[in-house]
């Protein structure tokens, strides 16, 4: 805050404060002393005075003492060049300000106590159109809202609109977010009430927008209903100032819009407002407060274009979108996550093997992405055949305030049960191998790609309103579209996993449970360390613990490591006490980096499984996409169909695909001349996976001293059954020849 910032409105404050003093002793010379001052039918009397304070003004002789008391916090005079490192002078000037305006208004009401016309709804007819103080009556009726949750909360605007249009759509658009809207002041003549007459806008409590008062002191009504909210339905006492303040800040979600040329009066009044944490927002060059620290974000913000100003007033007081009904022709939630799609019921599906199906959630600025906008760019599903197939890449933009890229794998993550969510439509996998199949049953009742992207915004909004703002979802169905997004994805997948790259196990005292799958394997509990990626591949260490900071109490817990039992095979006390309890019961223990001895359970979201091959003394692995037959004599599919539901199966385990070149891969079963050598006993992998890895491949290989390792492993063009793969190892000299037995 600049001091001349400071100096400006605090100068408004001595100004406001010395004329309502004026005006006091003015009418102390032409009226009795105990003249009869109140707003009507309230038994809050002053409502600013009455809270903050505990006074209760009946008599016009009761107001010195409120006058006195705004008096005394006007901070000193800063003169020359005095030095104000605090906001709190400017603050306190301001509840000056904001003390002396509710007087002027209670001194107007005495003056002419017809001036207000205090029902809901004004009487334009007859020329009454500011409303004044709201009664005891309206406050229960209205005050209520702001306590179920019916309106978020109010926009106090003063001033008017650069014309009658602007003013409605501003308005409108505050309507449409269920905001009250409080107006006062006018600015060159007109205010926003009489563009909103002019634009044939409905007014009065009935309509949300309320017309409070012609002038600046008039927004002393907005401060006093919120005031009575608190006290009427939060509780607070007359008195408790800080109370009030602090429910008003925490629980009415108001802000002000000042329109129109400001002076130092409107200045203060808007540092008043901070007092209760109500950010202003306003469309000329008011001082600026930013300092964040009362109100949820910046204090006054100014500038801001009048096309703009809804947006940026939503986001400044941090007022989150509420999305309660999630509009799709389909049944959805919990109920059908586990629900197949079968082969007689399919409609069509995207990825699986037989086209693309990539997702991505990426952060965007606020500015560049629309909130609620979902995209289908190519055919939907109900423009091909049944039984036929379409690429599918799920783009999801995320933006928020409190929003980090370190949060995007685990809103991704999400990807997977939302869309499970919907009855008739099955998700599988995830990445850059998400599998998606859609029943005939579903579009019969309608569904279309549309309603996934619908889906994914309402859940992300409820499910993590805290951390953004802001969901637009792409879905491309178009080859080369899909194409473009897998391959951004796949750089950004890189990215992520590679942030866990040079961490060790031995860094670290905590991990983190995943009990994400659980839903389809009961019992199954991932636990992730540096070097022990989550087997779907979609979360490593980095993002379980985001996930824990976004969400305590969700599906990724700290664990303490604890007491280490085997540093060998990995095996840690508190993780096997953790995962007791977390498997409820059915899991005492298990070991991070073997699959000879008690592995790690498996649920069936691996990106690969890995098999013990004795003959070959070594170990093979497959990824999700290879479909074809492999040396274990089982395929893929089959593998996880055996042991993806959440037990430990010696001699096999699902694992990411990243994991297999982090240097603690299962290795308990390598050379046991060699600390971290497991992967030295990988002999067969499916071809495309071995291309996929070999950069890392062949610099882990390099580490482990055999540099050509990559050609010593088989794929499916030597063979696919032990017999046909243990000669090639042989002839080409594959390190697992040389090892002692992997059977023991
Ligand atoms: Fe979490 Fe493991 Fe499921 Fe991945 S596979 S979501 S890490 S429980
Ligand atoms: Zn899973």
């Amino acid at each position: 805050m600049s001091k001349l910032i400071a100096f400006a409105a605090i100068q408004g404050g001595y100004k406001v404060v010395s004329s309502v003093e004026g005006a006091y002793n003015q009418m102390m010379e032409s009226y009795s002393a105990d003249t009869k001052v109140e707003f009507p039918n309230t038994g809050y009397y002053l409502p600013i005075i009455y809270s903050l304070t505990g006074l209760k003004v009946e008599k016009l002789e009761d107001l010195r003492q409120p006058l006195e008391f705004a008096k005394k916090l006007l901070p000193p005079h800063i003169k020359g060049r005095h030095h104000l490192p605090y906001l709190g002078p400017l603050l306190d000037a301001g509840m000056a300000a904001v003390l002396s305006c509710e007087i002027a208004e209670a001194l107007r009401i005495v003056q002419d106590p017809e001036f207000y016309y205090p029902y809901e709804d004004p009487d334009l007819e007859n020329g009454k159109k500011w409303l004044g103080p709201a009664d005891d009556i309206i406050l229960r009726k209205r005050g209520v809202e702001f306590v179920d949750g019916s309106t978020s909360g109010f926009a106090a605007i003063v001033g008017a609109a650069s014309s009658s249009a602007m003013a409605k759509k501003i308005i409108e658009e505050y309507q449409k977010r269920d905001l009250y809207i409080f107006c006062a002041a006018s600015h060159r003549g007109t205010s926003i009430i009489d563009q909103l007459i002019e634009e044939d806008v409905q007014i009065g409590w009935n309509t949300r927008i309320v017309p409070f008062g012609p002038d600046i002191t008039s927004a002393a009504f907005a401060l006093g209903f919120a005031n009575r909210v608190a006290m009427s339905f939060g509780g607070v006492q007359p008195g408790d100032y800080k109370k009030n303040l602090l429910y008003n800040k925490e629980r009415v979600l108001a802000f002000v819009n000042a329109l129109g040329d400001i002076g130092t009066e409107w200045g203060v009044a808007a540092a008043g407002c901070v007092n209760w944490g109500f950010p202003t927002i306003a469309n000329t060059d008011i001082p600026e407060i930013l300092p964040t620290g009362i109100c949820t974000y910046e204090h006054v913000v100014a500038n801001v274009p009048e096309e703009e100003i809804v947006q940026r007033s939503i986001e400044v007081r941090g007022l989150k979108v509420q999305v309660s009904e999630i509009d799709i022709p389909c049944a959805f939630g919990p109920a059908y996550e586990g629900e197949r799609v079968r082969k007689g019921d399919l409609h069509s599906q995207m990825g699986g093997g037989k086209t693309q199906c990539t997702e991505l959630v990426k952060m965007a600025e606020m500015k560049d992405i629309e909130d609620k906008e979902v995209k289908v760019v190519g055919p939907d599903v109900t423009d091909i055949k049944e039984g036929d197939t379409l690429p599918l890449g799920i783009y999801v933009e995320i933006a928020g305030r409190e929003f980090q890229t370190d949060f995007e794998p685990i809103l991704e993550r999400q990807i997977h049960h939302l869309v499970n969510y919907i009855q008739g439509v099955m998700h599988i996998g995830q990445r850059d191998i998400s599998w998606v199949r859609v029943s005939k049953s579903a579009i019969e009742k309608g569904f279309t790609l549309k309603d996934i992207g619908i889906v994914l915004h309402a859940k992300m909004h409820q499910d993590f309103g805290k951390i953004l703002d802001k969901v637009q979802v792409t879905l491309y169905t178009k080859k080369e579209d899909v194409d473009k997004l897998t391959k951004t994805a796949r750089a950004e997948y890189k990215q992520r996993d590679e942030r866990v790259e040079n961490m060790r196990d031995e860094d670290v005292e905590t991990y983190y449970s995943c009990t994400l799958c659980q839903s389809f394997a009961p019992n199954h509990v991932c636990t992730i360390s540096p070097e022990r990626t989550g087997l779907c591949g979609a979360y490593n260490w980095m993002d379980c613990r985001a996930s824990y900071e976004i969400n305590p109490t969700g599906p990724n817990q700290p664990i303490q490591k604890g007491e280490c039992l085997d540093s060998r095979l990995g095996q840690w006390k508190g993780v096997n006490e953790f995962v007791y309890k977390a498997s409820r019961g059915t899991v005492d223990h298990y070991n991070f980096y073997s699959i000879v001895h008690d592995p790690m359970t498996t649920c069936g979201c691996c990106e690969c499984i890995a098999s013990v091959l004795p003959t070959c003394n070594g170990v093979m692995t497959v990824n999700r996409e290879y479909a074809g037959d492999t040396p274990c004599g089982m395929k893929f599919t089959t593998l996880a169909g055996v042991i993806g539901g959440g037990a430990t199966t010696p001699g096999f385990v699902g694992h990411s695909k990243f994991n297999i070149t982090q240097r603690k891969f299962i290795r308990g079963d390598g050379p046991t001349d060699k600390d971290e050598g497991g992967l030295l006993r990988v002999v067969w992998m499916p071809k495309g996976l071995k291309e996929e890895i070999k950069d890392r491949l062949d610099e882990r290989a390099k580490e482990l001293g055999v540099p050509d390792f990559y050609d010593k492993i088989a794929d499916e063009t030597v063979g696919t059954t032990e017999e046909e793969v243990l000669p090639f190892l042989k002839e080409k000299g594959h390190p697992a020849m040389e090892l002692e037995s992997i059977v023991g």
